[in-house]
């Protein structure tokens, strides 16, 4: 439950209107014990039109010959009790007019005026703290986005993507369900309880301390079914996690799912997925469903004593119906209080665990981190050096010692079997990772000294698989930096043979592409991406190439619309094409992790070493283009 102390922070910058929601929330608390008080006058005078000017008081009710033992407070209690309803019937005579003998008209008005106020205040207190969570709420969302978006791809190869998206979605919900109605509610109840009992005190101390003595009955069972609840739903929730999961590996995977025809497979493995968010999710309902019977239970069982020993009371002269009603509703009312308080409870443990699970992910330390006196990187002007990187995934060694200098201008092609680290030496440029030793140098400054964004800002991707955004096809060109005249996004889309075919989709450029959006052929995508890093106009280009089988006139696009935006640019590709491995100024070959060739086409070829026999397996087949 402390955890649910860290929300705080989300909470403490709107002191002003949780402050003001607990001013409501007092006043409506006040009008709930109003309400109580009437009930006496409403017996005693409305429905049996008792003479009223001095009520009957205890004084006469509760005469020396007292059944029950007496307290040392009990005495002072009843005087007050007198006092104060004197003071009332004065008030009420003098400022509101009012006449005993037409209580029946007075009384019944104060009643609903009183449940109006309440109500009232209820609305204000629940409206003003219920937004306080809102926006609460709202800050946690973001901070976990931007979490994740700070997160080295490290973490995404470890976290699975559904659970992800469930901590963003499903467990933020909850914490604000669950969370924002019922802390304005515990703080109404909590000083409705208090004002309450006060009442019940006033009008019969007796009564109300034997309620309150047997209150822990009643909230023992409430706190059991807590902690039963908490543990169900910790086991829902992961379960949710789980069918999110299997949802976006079927929607990512829809291709090979229909290829592997394996549609029935998956329905069965999500069918198995909801069957044990349902057994997780039935004992959750079981506890929640037994909880409020339970306790009514209890309370009606003490309601049934109380009215016996009232009834006793009251035949043997000791109290009056009026009081002994408005007692039995403030007493009532305290157990109704208590009743939800067990409900609110639940609804808390909830929120705990999903607030629990919600700060696992915002703790997380972050991978790739700025130093805090990061510089700015200046313009690139020299070179890119690898100074003897070493990287790690987990446990195996990655790469291990890896020395290269890039000039400026240059082009260098890596090539080597896969899983030789190709994609992760490229990775350490733009700090996607961080080397686990050595260093990675950009004109002689380590790129762990430099701020990200002025790193990443030279710094051009084009990757075998094109991910385009949900947007036009101009803003996909233009990706963060909405504000392009579109002039230069034609420019870029035209260098990038793009320009033909986006004008001859519906709507242009203004076209939706993406999931969802009109779908594009892998080239026309990747003529996508090359203009969008055409438009960055980076210094630096990293080079995934595809090798996908294009047609050859869609490879001739590609091909043509990459050597547009290899032009005067410090290029590092993982060369897959024949064509980009001869025009390189040098070809890196890389094996299990080292550098183990390096030098021109010719010069490799002349080795006769891995180079030679990568060449005669995979580019010996292709046609030169
Ligand atoms: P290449 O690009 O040459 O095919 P990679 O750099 O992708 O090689 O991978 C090098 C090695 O690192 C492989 O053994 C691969 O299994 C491992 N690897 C790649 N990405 C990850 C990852 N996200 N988590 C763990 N291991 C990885």
């Amino acid at each position: 439950m402390t955890i649910l102390f860290r929300l705080w922070k989300y909470m403490r910058p709107r002191l002003g209107a949780i402050a003001a929601g607990m001013v409501f929330s007092i006043v409506a608390a006040i009008s709930s014990a109003a309400v109580a008080g009437l009930l006496k006058p409403m017996f005693n005078q409305v429905f049996f039109l008792a003479p009223a000017e001095s009520p009957p008081g205890p004084e006469e009710t509760a005469g020396p010959g007292s059944a029950l033992p007496d307290l040392p407070g009990g005495d002072m209690l009843d005087r007050l009790h007198q006092r104060l309803e004197k003071h009332i019937a004065h008030l009420a005579r003098d400022y509101l007019g009012y006449d005993p003998s037409r209580a029946y008209i007075y009384i019944p008005i104060f009643f609903v005026l009183a449940f109006l106020v309440r109500g009232l205040f209820t609305y204000l207190s629940n409206y003003r703290l219920g937004m306080v969570t809102l926006r609460g709420v709202q800050t946690l969302r973001l901070d976990l986005f931007e979490q994740i978006q700070r997160q080295s791809l490290k973490f995404f190869a470890s976290h699975q993507m559904g659970l992800l998206i469930s901590r963003v979605t499903s467990d933020v919900a909850m914490i604000q369900t669950t969370l924002g109605p019922p802390t304005a509610e515990l703080i109404r109840l909590l000083f409705s309880f208090v004002l309450l009992f006060a009442t019940a005190l006033l009008l019969d101390w007796k009564m109300a301390l034997i309620c309150v003595a047997v209150l822990p009955v009643t909230v023992y069972p409430a706190t059991r079914f807590g902690r039963k609840i908490k543990h169900s739903t910790a086991a829902s929730q992961s379960r949710l996690a789980d069918l999110a999961n299997r949802l976006h590996e079927t929607v990512a995977g829809r291709r090979v799912v229909r290829v592997f025809n394996t549609e029935l497979f998956e329905i069965g493995r999500f069918r198995k997925v909801l069957g044990g968010m349902l057994r997780a999710d039935r004992r959750s309902m079981k506890y929640l469903s037994l909880t409020q019977p339970v306790i009514e239970l209890i309370g009606a069982t003490a309601m049934g004593a109380l009215a016996g020993f009232a009834g006793w009371r009251i035949h043997v002269g000791r109290l009056d119906p009026g009081e002994f009603m408005a007692t039995l509703a403030a007493l009532y009312w305290m157990y109704a209080i208590l009743k939800r308080c067990a409900r609110v409870g639940n609804e808390l443990t909830r929120a705990a665990a999903a607030t629990d699970r919600v700060f696992q992910v915002l703790d997380l330390e972050r991978e790739v981190v700025e130093a805090p006196d990061a510089d700015v990187l200046g313009p690139f002007a020299r070179e890119i050096r690898f100074r003897d990187a070493h990287f790690s995934y987990v446990g195996e060694p990655v790469l291990q010692g890896v020395d290269l200098a890039i000039r400026k201008g240059e082009t260098v092609a890596i090539v080597g079997a896969s899983g030789a680290g190709k994609s992760t030496l490229v990775n350490l440029v733009p700090r996607f990772y961080d080397v686990t030793a050595g260093a990675v140098e950009i004109d002689g400054i380590d790129s762990r000294s430099v701020t990200l964004a002025s790193l990443r800002a030279q710094i051009g991707l084009v990757t075998q698989e094109v991910v385009l955004f949900n947007d036009t096809a101009r803003n996909n060109i233009a990706y963060g930096c909405p504000d392009v005249p579109l002039d230069r996004v034609v420019a870029a889309a035209r260098a990038a043979h793009a320009h033909e075919f986006i004008e001859r989709l519906p709507e242009g450029y203004e076209t939706v592409l993406g999931e969802g959006g009109q779908s594009l052929s892998v080239g026309q995508r990747q003529r996508i991406s090359i203009a969008r890093a055409l438009l960055k106009n980076a210094p630096i280009l990293i080079l995934d190439e595809a090798t996908s089988a294009l047609d050859t006139q869609s490879e001739v696009l590609v091909q043509e619309a990459l050597a547009a935006l290899m032009k005067e640019r410090t290029t590092i590709v993982i060369a897959h094409r024949l064509s980009t491995v001869r025009s390189a100024d040098r070809i890196v070959v890389l094996d299990a992790g080292r550098i183990v060739e390096m030098g021109s086409h010719d010069e490799l070829l002349e080795e006769s070493g891995l180079y030679a026999r990568l060449y005669s397996m995979q580019f010996a087949v292709q046609p030169v283009a």
